[in-house]
């Protein structure tokens, strides 16, 4: 099939976000989406679009970030023009809760640190007072917090669903149940440049986008590609619905619009295990109780884990193969954050056929090991 202007290889968040950019340039664009047994951290997240502390350790990757939050409004109001789907976009600013001095003194270096070295001005330490004058109902052991303005939320299935329809409305194909096999680049050509393969069909596309996942590490290499991803397991609460009192949203709570508080703060790197724990799960339950202690009257619906796609430092790649001019790596740790840079700002550029000089910092060249 095709020949595509775009061949996305992954229809979660981040290969949807890519596939819906190109497309409203007017591309012609294809995603062909794996299997519904394949590991998708989109349809499993927690729904933040959260700016506070990215960067600390690649300022390049605070500004993105700014970036994305940014260019969200637009988004958001993009895909319901074109789709009628509400992502359900809130940036009231993002609560990060410290239970201990020690805890509030380690948000105010961190706060400190984003300041010196990403210009950030944005995230601010509130005292206990403070807190409580923003947020009432916190309990008697949270000490302070961190807060920026520019954290937000959104709902996740509806912004997945809402980037995929609106690839459709712009006359791209979303292609689930094609997993990708083999991937073969003609060399030089313009039109028709990659032959993806992906059970008995074949598709044709001038440039190529690998955003599968964790399905990008065994793909990236085909086309000259490192993806060096892995799993880092989170667990997540919800709970019934409650009456609206959390205005704000939180790195470990927030409230939906429909009222259920989800909870969520666990990092275990336990593989392709996504089985949930009781003793992490009555861990994030316990502070969420120490933060709201009405949450203790609460009944809990539902619990679940995912896995996140994590390079080796967590941190962004974008990257184009040098082998096979036209075939990029795009793969984060947030891709809901980024999802509105990667439609608005990156998928313009991948359609042009090569990343800018500022990209650079987030090739995978970084994990190269250099000759000894
Ligand atoms: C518990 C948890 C909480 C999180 N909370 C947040 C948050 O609050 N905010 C935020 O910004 N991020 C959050 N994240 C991270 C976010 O979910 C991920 O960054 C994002 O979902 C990654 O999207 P993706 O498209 O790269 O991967 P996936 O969603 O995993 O999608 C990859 C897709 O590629 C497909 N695929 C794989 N192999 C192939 C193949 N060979 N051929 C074709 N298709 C293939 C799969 O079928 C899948 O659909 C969280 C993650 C977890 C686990």
């Amino acid at each position: 099939m095709g020949p595509y202007d775009l061949i996305v290889v992954g229809g979660g968040i981040v290969g949807s976000a890519v596939a819906y950019g190109a497309a409203r340039q007017g591309a012609r664009v294809a995603v062909l989406d794996g299997s519904d047994d394949a590991v998708r951290s989109s349809r499993v997240n927690f729904g933040l679009v959260w700016v506070q502390g990215k960067g600390a350790k690649l300022p390049p990757y605070a500004a993105w970030t700014r970036r994305s939050a940014e260019l969200w409004p637009q988004l958001a109001r993009e895909l319901r023009a074109c789709t009628g789907v509400d992502c359900c976009l809130e940036q009231p600013g993002g609560m990060s809760f410290c239970l201990t001095e020690a805890e509030l003194e380690a948000a105010a270096a961190r706060a400190r640190h984003m300041h010196a070295t990403c210009g950030d001005e944005d995230t601010v330490i509130l005292s206990r007072e403070e807190t409580r004058a923003r947020v009432p109902e916190i309990g008697p052991r949270v000490v302070g917090a961190s807060f920026n303005r520019r954290d937000g939320h959104v709902n996740p299935l509806y912004t997945l669903r809402a980037l995929q329809a609106g690839l459709q409305a712009l006359g791209g194909d979303y292609l689930p149940g094609r997993t990708v096999e083999a991937i073969v680049h003609a060399g030089g050509s313009q039109d028709g440049g990659f032959t993806v393969h992906a059970g008995a069909e074949a598709f044709r596309g001038a440039r190529l986008v690998i955003a599968a996942g964790h399905g990008a590490r065994a793909l990236a290499p085909l086309v000259g590609l490192a993806m060096p991803v892995a799993p880092e397991r989170g667990e997540i609460v919800v709970t019934e619905r409650l009456r609206r009192f959390y205005h704000y949203t939180g790195d470990i709570l927030r409230q939906t619009a429909e009222g259920t508080m989800m909870i969520g703060d666990s990092h275990e790197n336990v593989g392709f295990d996504t089985s949930v724990s009781l003793p992490v799960l009555g861990g994030i339950a316990r502070r969420a109780v120490a933060i709201f202690p009405a949450l203790a009257e609460a009944t809990v619906v539902r619990t679940w884990s995912g896995l996140r796609v994590l390079s080796p430092d967590s941190l962004p790649i974008y990257d184009e193969s040098r082998v096979c001019p036209g075939a990029f790596a795009v793969t984060c740790h947030s891709g809901v954050t980024l999802a509105a840079a990667h439609a608005l700002a990156l998928a313009p550029l991948l359609l042009s056929g090569s990343l800018p000089e500022t990209f650079h910092a987030f090739s995978a060249d970084r994990f190269r090991v250099p000759a000894a």
